[in-house]
């Protein structure tokens, strides 16, 4: 079997797909979990949105027991486009890519998850 075609890879960032030559591999941590609500998320908002009720939460997540946060590394491809501006993670918050998607359907409801379970 000769082997003249590459695989195609999908871009994480705009979802375009190219051959695998054209694609840039990196690598970046997503937090896998348990039952428990994963406090890194409540950072992340909590430090958005600077609510004083969220560093308390966060605080004892901190100095608490039984919470902790499981990092996995995962490999994701982006396309020469989307390269550059995948490293600028500083949040300028009117980019509709996928942090636009994690923010609302998996970060909000973790959110609101954490706040309800309290
Ligand atoms: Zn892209």
């Amino acid at each position: 079997m000769a082997k003249s075609q590459y695989a195609t890879r999908t871009c994480v960032n705009c979802g375009i797909r190219k051959i695998q030559p054209q694609m840039h591999q990196k690598s970046i941590y997503v937090e896998t979990g348990q039952s428990k609500p994963r406090f890194n998320s409540g950072i992340i908002v909590g430090s958005m949105l600077d609510d004083a009720r969220s560093k308390r939460s966060l605080n004892k997540a901190i100095f608490g027991s039984g919470s902790r946060t499981y990092k996995r590394k995962r490999l994701v491809w982006l396309c020469g486009d989307c390269k550059n501006k995948y490293k600028g993670q500083g949040g300028n918050g009117n980019e509709h890519g996928w942090r636009f998607f994690v923010f609302w359907f998996v970060i909000v409801p973790i959110v609101i998850m954490w706040a309800i379970s309290e």
